[in-house]
């Protein structure tokens, strides 16, 4: 079993600082946004996804697909084997899952599920408060800004 690396250690007091309350309790007491509620459930422009809590970059919009299941759902992840821990969950009884963390600072992220379409057959269902979103324009605006710096 894999675990969490936890290169980016902070106390729960430190995360209450720099975290609303639903991200903290979505990304460290391991909950649950309601369905159909997170901001980018039906939200579906170009850009990259990254843990809210330390800034990983963990999914891009070109893995995400509209799965109808009430959360952000992705095909895969970037880098999956180096940025995301898969943890068996049996919180539910008779349903086991698979819970996904940050492997870099252990932020329960949500669920995988193998219901997922082609070409991983993967379901990655992911809590919005678990992300941060940088649109690809605004990625490769900084950029021309640093070039010209
Ligand atoms: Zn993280």
């Amino acid at each position: 079993m894999t675990t969490v690396d936890k290169t980016t250690v902070k106390s729960d007091s430190d995360w209450k600082q720099v975290l609303t309350p639903e991200q903290y309790h979505v990304t460290r007491e391991k909950g649950t946004e309601a369905p159909f509620t997170g901001k980018f459930d039906k939200f579906f422009k170009d850009g990259t996804y990254s843990c809210v809590c330390c800034k990983t970059p963990l999914f891009r919009s070109e893995y995400k697909y509209n799965s109808g299941c009430g959360w952000p759902a992705f095909f895969k992840a970037d880098d999956a084997e180096a940025r995301i821990v898969r943890h068996p969950d049996d919180s539910i009884p008779g349903r086991p899952r698979v819970e996904v963390l940050c492997r870099s600072c252990g932020a329960h992220l949500g669920h995988v599920f193998q219901d997922g379409p082609q070409p991983t057959g993967e379901r990655y269902c992911i809590n919005s408060a678990c992300l941060n979103f940088a649109s690809a324009d605004g990625r490769s605006a900084r950029a021309a800004e640093c070039a010209s710096a």
